[in-house]
This record gives structure tokens, sequence and C-alpha cells, in this order.
């Protein structure tokens, strides 16, 4: 709890608390618990009964500068269920709103409680965040629990995406309470331990917006820009740097899940952190054929965050974000507007730079030609066509050697016409012919195929989590005690751009007519 009275204002740097060295190499230096009340409620994590490791993630220990050996220690878990605090940590709520499926809603950390930030070796500062602790103040009609299976698809799929590059949370551990949660069977509970650059929302900025506290606003952005864009701090205009800054952050993260074929799944206001990273791992999976209407929430019948959508949701959430700026973009509410509306059209074309950037490098460009926009949309209305797989089509292609000039798929030989193709491709004329065009623009560009294939690797993973392979290790461990499926998976997912060799189950689509997976919020 804190224990001075909150002290600090938008020309004060990061508020310092009280740094606390503590053992495994904790470095704990709260500053959000310092920020006014109201941001935030004190709340200590609920102890329960049985608490028992699932699982704990030495490699991200070791990327903070603690002592993974230490902590992962049988009589350690307790801290991972919030049964004892760290010496130095002070739990907290943090206080939001959101719009979900397009409306406002008071928030807030239901079912999470903030222990503190910790400063790594480098000096970086994290969130350390317990996910299923008990009751808050923000809980609602809910239980402030979280079961098993949803905890181990988090950490699972955050790793995952940490691994393939991408922005995101990551999860320190899970650890399993001992008592039941009720949803709509009686499940086993557990904690997540989640780190993030922040939690820091845009539902956190529309919450003090629609309370009309002006200077909550002012504090929570000048706050932000110091933690995030510290370059930014000093801008005079601090309102306009930040909507900036989180669309361009936000621009670059989208066009890295579409790369990867990942679907957030519940893309509320509430789920997008300013800090440019991926949150929320509820309902999320990712696409196996290419179709962008994919759907997997079972409660978004409309496809509002069907897969093609994002882009557009994320517009449309950063033009929230913007409203809720407004008090602080300008003292006239005109002026402010055209400053909100100038950075928002920013966004789309902010977007397509990032995603043709990303799909360049899928196809192996390294150079730019104005129809390779069009290439690609070919190639992806070929695949929509026939169904393919997005992760294994793209991993697939094969370039020919750039060889006697005016080499075509109508006159390929049989090797060729193999090497044109991965064995998981269909060789209809469409894609032949996509395919001539492709190596047409290589033969263009000039480069050895060494490095087309580097640039090709390095941006199609081999492997994704599939949803009947992350299924499957979640039943396991959470029906039946089996981590191995977990483990081996969560293994296969630590390099998803090498040719390991692991098994064809674990990256290979479903088989045909496995029915759709559907997941599901507030789990
Ligand atoms: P989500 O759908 O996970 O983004 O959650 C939306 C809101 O519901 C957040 O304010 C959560 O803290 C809250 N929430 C979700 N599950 C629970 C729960 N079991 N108990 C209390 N609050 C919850
Ligand atoms: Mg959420």
């Amino acid at each position: 709890m804190p224990s001075e009275p909150p002290d600090w204002t938008p020309e004060a740097e990061i508020p310092a608390g009280k740094p606390a060295s503590s053992s495994a190499g904790w470095r704990w230096d709260n500053s959000y618990v310092r920020l006014p009340e109201g941001l935030h409620s004190p709340v200590p994590p609920t102890p329960v009964s049985g608490p028992r490791w699932g699982i704990f993630n030495h490699d991200l220990a070791n990327t903070l500068g603690l002592d993974g050996h230490q902590l992962g220690q049988p009589e350690q878990v307790g801290f991972f269920v919030g049964n004892q605090l760290f010496e130095g940590s002070e739990p907290i709520a943090q206080a939001y709103a959101g719009h979900q499926f397009g409306n406002l809603a008071r928030l807030g950390d239901g079912r999470a409680i903030l222990l503190g930030e910790h400063l790594d070796p480098a000096g970086r500062r994290w969130d350390i965040q317990l996910k299923g602790p008990g009751l808050t103040p923000y809980s609602r009609g809910g239980d402030g629990r979280a079961a098993l299976g949803p905890m181990l698809r988090e950490y699972l799929i955050s790793e995952a995406m940490h691994a393939l590059g991408i922005p995101t949370t990551r999860s320190l551990a899970v650890a399993l309470t001992g008592e039941p949660v009720f949803r709509e069977t009686t499940l086993p509970g557990a904690v997540l331990t989640r780190i993030a650059a922040s939690h820091i929302r845009v539902g956190t900025f529309e919450l003090f917006s629609a309370l009309g506290d002006v200077q909550a606003l002012k504090t929570l952005a000048a706050y932000t820009l110091l933690r995030h864009f510290p370059e930014r701090a000093n801008d005079p205009k601090p309102g306009k740097s930040l909507l900036e800054a989180v669309i361009e952050r936000q621009s670059a993260l989208v066009a890295q899940w579409m790369r990867v074929g990942f679907v957030h799944g519940v893309l509320n206001t509430d789920n997008v952190a300013v800090s440019g990273e991926t949150i929320d791992y509820g309902p999320c999976a990712f696409m196996d054929a290419y179709d962008p209407a994919t759907v997997f929430s079972s409660i978004d019948r409309q496809g509002r965050y069907a897969f093609g959508n994002q882009p557009k949701i994320t517009s449309w959430n950063l033009a929230r974000f913007a409203e809720a700026l407004l008090p602080i973009l300008d003292d006239q509410e005109s002026a402010a507007v055209e400053v909100a509306q100038a950075c928002l059209e920013s966004f789309p074309a902010q977007f397509q730079r990032n995603w043709l950037a990303t799909y360049r490098g899928k196809l192996g460009l390294l150079t730019e030609e104005d129809a390779d926009a069009a290439l690609i949309e070919d190639l992806l209305a070929w695949m929509h066509s026939t169904q393919a797989d997005f992760t294994q089509t793209f991993r697939g292609l094969r370039p020919i050697a750039p060889g006697p000039s005016g080499s075509t798929a109508s006159n390929l030989n049989a090797d060729q016409q193999n090497l044109a193709h991965s064995e998981s491709t269909p060789s209809d004329s469409k894609f032949l012919d996509w395919h001539r065009r492709w190596n047409e623009r290589l033969e263009r560009q000039g480069l050895a195929l060494p490095r087309v294939l580097e640039c090709m690797h390095r941006h199609n993973p081999v492997i994704i989590p599939r949803n009947h392979a992350v299924q499957a290790a979640l039943d396991a461990a959470s029906e039946q005690n089996d981590w191995t499926p977990f483990h081996n998976l969560l293994t296969a997912l630590k390099t998803p751009y090498r040719e390991t060799g692991s098994p064809e189950s674990l990256s290979q689509p479903p088989p045909p007519g496995t029915p759709r997976c559907r997941t599901f919020c507030g789990t």
C-alpha cells in the first residue's frame, strides 16, 4: 500500500517508489501506485488453500535478471498465487473503462492484481501482475478467479508470439490454486504471472475522459510518455505526441498479426495496450486455411473482430483513443478535433506501409515495386478461393533460382514445377501463373537466392500454435495432469522459423473435416 500521499505531477520524472532489492534478483520500483488515487485501488490477493506449480518460465526469469532456480522452487509457489507477497511489491488493481463490442463500460482489473514494477538489469521497467488472484474493487459480478486451461493458453500463445518476434505481454508462471472455479463446468483454478511493458490501455484514458477528469488525463498522458515514449516526453504538445506514438505502435502491431494469421478475438479498447504489446489472450487463435472472415470467438457473431477486420477495428479503437484525449489535445474543442482527425487520417497509410513491408518479406522481396500490393493480393485471393493453409502456403513457396531469363511456369520442366510449389500447395494453373509473375519479379530484383530464402524464412514461420494442437495440450494438462504434450508444443513454438523436425501433428493443419475451434471470453 502506498505509505506516502500521491505527490506526482505531470512535470515530474517517473515517480520513484522505494526501490527495494530483495532476494532472487527482484528490483521493485513501483511508480503506478504513486499516481493519484482513482487510477487504482490497493488490494491484496486472496490466499488459496492448495498452491502447486504448473509451469515456471526460466528463460524469461533470466531475461528479467531474476534467479529462476530460486523462484521456481516448490516452497516459492505461494508467491505466484498471492499467498505471500514479495518484499517490495505493493498490490493494486488498476481502474479502466473500455468499449466492449462498441459499447463503453466501466471495468478495471476484475481479476488481476498488479504487484508492482521490476527493473531488469538493462534498466527496463516491467509490470508484474497476477491474473486470477481473487476479488478486487472492480470485480463486478465476477469471482476474480481464472481456470487452469485459459491461463495455460495465455502462457503458450503469448510465449509463441514472443518467439515469432511480435510485441506481447509475457508469462512468467502458472500456478494452480488447489481450488475449483465454477464456469459451465467445475475447473481447476490457477493464477498466471503476467509480465508487461505496462498495463495502460486505451480504456484507461477512456475512463478519465468519461469522468471529465482532465487532470487525471494529463497525468496519465505524461506518465505514459515518460514510460513508453521518453523521446517524446518533452514535446510541447504531449496529447498529440502520445496519439501519434500510439497510432504508430498499433499500425506496426496489427501488421505483424496479419503476417502470421493471428486473430486476437476481442479487440475491445480495454484490450488494447498503448505500449503496442499484444495483450489479453482470451479468445484468440491462429487461422489455418486463409479466409479474411475467420472468427473463432463464440460471441463475435457479426465478425467484428475477424482476421481481415483487425486493421479497421484498430482504426476504430484509435478513434476512441483520440476522442478520449480531446480535452488535452487543445483548449479549443474544434482545434482538438482537427488535431485528432489529422492524426487518425495517417493510420491507413501507416498500416498499409507496414503491411506491405511485412508481406514483401514473406515473398522474399527486398526491393519495392508499385505492383507488389497486387502481387500479394492475388496470392491471397488464390489462397482464399482454394482454402489453402496460410502458414504452409507461405512457408512452402519455392522461388526458382534465377536461371536463363524467360523461364516461365509454362516452360518449366518437371523438376522446376516441383520446386514451384511445396507438396501441400495445389499446382493449379492460377497458382502457376502467379508463381511465374512472382519469379519474374524476383528476377528483376536480381538478388541471390540465399538472400531471398533467408528473408522468406524470417517472415514465414514453420509452426504456429494450431488450435487442435493447443487444445490437445491444454486438455491433457488440465484434465489428465499430463504435461508432456504442453511442454512438447511449447518447445516447438520457441523456434518457429527453424525446421527442427518437431512432430508433424504439431505443425500440420487439422485433418480435413475438423470443426473450427470455438473460443470463449471471460474464462
Ligand atoms: P476480458 O474479457 O478478459 O477483457 O475482461 C473484461 C473485464 O471483465 C475486465 O474488467 C476483467 O477484469 C473482467 N473479468 C473477466 N473475468 C473476470 C472474473 N472471473 N472475475 C472478475 N472480473 C472479471
Ligand atoms: Mg481484458
